[in-house]
């Protein structure tokens, strides 16, 4: 075996490029495979900020805390060690990225400045302007490219995974990847692999997600075996803006920063909202939850304005069309303007840009979209007797396939039903940072090289993946084709837009399942227009495509399985969390084309070991309670009660600090 491992990293946002320096550092070679330019990855969008307990404004702040805010947000759905190590490690990772030099914003003394999120009541969210992303993003390119220099990483920009390449006995051993623009399709051999190819966005049609993120790596995987967890977990954000093709998200940071959500008190009201007095204006989440206020967790501001636009129909009044739309006005034009240029210009430009209207002087108007997907690819972690993570286990994020592991959007691990404002970037660095050294031992494991492996594995591999290319190319080409891919997807992305997000219906479920089985069979009647040898990005959509249906039907089918309301699932015939049935894991296996398993457990092979697994939560630390956030410090008050009664893992940093009386 080769001295130094060599691994495959699929995916060049947060993640991707985590993972990337952590193996550089411990010596490995990675070989690096994005669809589009790494510094172009969908992270580059984020905006508003990223999590950690730093208590630089000495409100008592905690690690301990961030994770009890993170468990109780998530609605008590997520196994607790992996958050809890996240949350005692999001400190140092905002010191390490300082130092690396991403341009944090800093209070007038020169410290880190940090602003609210969502559902805590502390400054705790770290961002560069409103483009944190971006400057997250620079700062890892940064990194890699140094190492890329040292001749440690190599880049294939614009290649895109296809599927992985087991061995006779389910090991993962490499890739088949294509070149977007000459169509080449190749294997390439590797020690692990690490797939960290974001969200799913695109299967609800328009979404925040840039348009490539569609899901169709992890639905390869799959369909070749990884299990796929907590599928229905789809997450609303509040405030968004409409786009030709995309919809542009308005950051929570917009309400950290002190926006208000209102509509006018009378549903027919169409004055301009400036003429619109203080005492005939609705502040809705204000009135709704007066202790977060503004700044409830994403499912539950997105339920309430849906509810005011939809159910009880006031929304936004048009004049024109006599209508109340599905709008509220995102209000910012009580704070200073340039206060508001310092903290949030990246994001209030997003809004003047395309919609032309300035929201320094003008509330803006938002509605719900798709944001943001908490199942993903399961994967695993080995905790110790602390109740955190066995640093270096190879058990850590590692997917059901053997050597295929999976870190940032794509898992499933750190954000239950529903994720916390700001805690994604987090996780998403976190989750790459672990997963190098996990790899490393799975390397030591290993009894055979995957580069000693006969050539027949590979060329296996790239055989099934050209002939399936010809088919797209070639199928129904001699007459009979009738369908179109971009059409398809529309009907798909209506369905699960309309039927499958913010509350869902038993009935309506049936008929969005009915839906996928009628695109499933009507997908195998397209025809591609376009059968060019380059470039052909029409042929890469059907692909897309085909790989969509199978994850909106684990998300639908999931949906329907799961009676009770959790999180950022809302079923109002059982509006209750039912912990007595649910509280635990989905876990889907693929079982063919139009068919979709549900089990409680399996087995799955680590490192020369077999793991079993089973759906059951690991809740050791905190004990589930009743989420609410209509009083201030209700759940904080409790979980230092908690805490303090029955933690099994002893003093962290800052946890016995009072949060009493917030
Ligand atoms: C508008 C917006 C704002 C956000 N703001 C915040 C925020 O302020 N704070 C926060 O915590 N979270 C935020 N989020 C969420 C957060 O941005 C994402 O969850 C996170 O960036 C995902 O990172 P990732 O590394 O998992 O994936 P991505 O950044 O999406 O990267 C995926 C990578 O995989 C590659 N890829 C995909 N498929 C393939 C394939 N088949 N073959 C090869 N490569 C492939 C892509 O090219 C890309 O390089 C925001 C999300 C949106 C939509």
């Amino acid at each position: 075996m080769a001295a130094a491992p060599k691994i495959i990293v699929i995916g060049g946002g947060l993640a991707g490029l985590a993972a990337v320096i952590k193996i550089a550092e411990m010596g490995g070679n990675v070989d690096l495979f994005s669809i589009v330019p790494v510094k172009r990855s969908h992270s580059v969008c984020a905006q508003g900020g990223i999590n950690a307990a730093k208590n630089l404004k000495g409100e008592g702040d905690s690690t301990w805390q961030h994770f009890d805010d993170t468990i109780y947000g998530g609605d008590f759905l997520a196994n607790q060690p992996p958050v809890k190590a996240m949350c005692d490690a999001a400190p140092g990772i905002i010191d390490l990225l300082d130092r690396m030099g991403v341009p944090f914003n800093r209070t007038p003394e020169g410290l880190l400045d940090f602003r609210r999120f969502g559902g805590t009541l502390y400054n705790r969210t770290a961002f560069a302007g409103a483009t944190t992303g971006q400057q997250l993003l620079y700062a890892l390119d940064e990194q890699v490219r140094r190492y890329e220099a040292e001749g440690k990483v190599k880049k294939y920009e614009h290649w895109e995974f296809l599927s992985a390449v087991l061995d006779g006995r389910g090991v993962c051993r490499g890739i088949c990847a294509m070149d977007l623009r000459t169509m080449e399709i190749r294997t390439f051999p590797a020690d692990a692999i690490i797939v960290a190819t974001g969200g799913i966005g695109a299967i609800f049609g328009k979404s925040t997600n840039s348009v490539v993120c569609t899901g169709s790596a992890q639905s390869a995987l799959y369909q070749q075996g990884c299990y796929y967890a907590n599928g229905e977990f789809i997450q609303v954000h509040p405030t968004a803006i409409p786009g030709a093709d995309k919809l542009r998200l308005i950051s929570e940071s917009a309400r950290g920063e002190g926006g208000r959500v209102w509509v006018p008190r009378d549903p027919k009201d169409g004055r301009p909202p400036a003429d619109i007095p203080e005492g005939e204006r609705d502040y809705l989440l204000e009135r709704m939850y007066p202790g977060y206020g503004n700044l409830v967790p994403r499912d539950i501001a997105s339920r309430a304005i849906f509810r005011t636009c939809y159910h009880e129909g006031r929304g936004i009044f048009d004049p024109d069309t006599g209508k109340n739309g599905n709008q509220v006005y995102l209000d910012l034009t009580h704070k200073d303007e340039a206060f508001l240029r310092k903290k949030l210009a990246g994001v209030l430009e997003i809004y003047e840009k395309f919609v032309g209207v300035n929201p320094y002087k003008n509330p803006m108007k938002v509605f719900p979209a798709v944001h943001y997907s908490m199942g993903g690819l399961w994967c695993d972690f080995e905790k110790n007797a602390g109740g955190s993570l066995v640093v270096g286990s190879p058990r850590n994020q590692a997917t059901s396939i053997p050597g295929l592991y999976a870190a940032g959007e794509v898992d499933y691990q750190y954000h239950g039903a529903n994720r916390l404002g700001a805690n994604s970037l987090l996780s998403c660095i976190y989750a790459g940072m672990v997963v190098g050294p996990a790899m490393a031992s799975f390397r030591q494991a290993l009894a055979q090289s995957s580069f000693d492996l006969p050539s027949s594995v590979f060329e296996r591999a790239e055989k099934r993946e050209r002939d399936d290319y010809q088919r797209i190319l070639t199928q129904n080409q001699n007459g009979g084709g009738t369908e179109n891919a971009y059409l398809l997807h529309q009907e798909l992305g209506e369905t699960m837009l309309r039927d499958c997000t913010i509350e869902r219906d038993n009935k309506v479920l049936d008929g969005v399942i009915g839906k996928i089985g009628e695109l499933e069979d009507r997908v195998r009647r397209v025809r591609v227009t376009d059968t060019s040898p380059r470039m052909n990005q029409g042929a890469q959509f059907v692909r897309h495509l085909e790989n969509m249906l199978l994850i909106a039907r684990v998300i639908a089918e999931g949906a329907r399985a799961r009676d009770e309301s959790r999180g950022a699932h809302y079923k109002p015939a059982y509006p209750k969390r039912d912990d007595a049935q649910f509280s635990r894991t989905t876990l889907a296996r693929h079982a063919g084309v139009g068919s979709v398993k549900f089990i409680r457990d399996f087995d799955y092979q680590c490192a020369g070991k077999n793991v079993h697994v089973t759906d059951e939560l690991d809740l050791s630390l905190v004990k589930p309670r009743e989420r609410k956030y209509e009083q201030a410090g209700a759940a904080s008050a409790v979980a230092k009660r908690e805490t303090d009664k029955e933690s099994p893992v002893g003093d962290f940093p800052g946890s016995r600090a009072s949060v009493s009386g917030r």
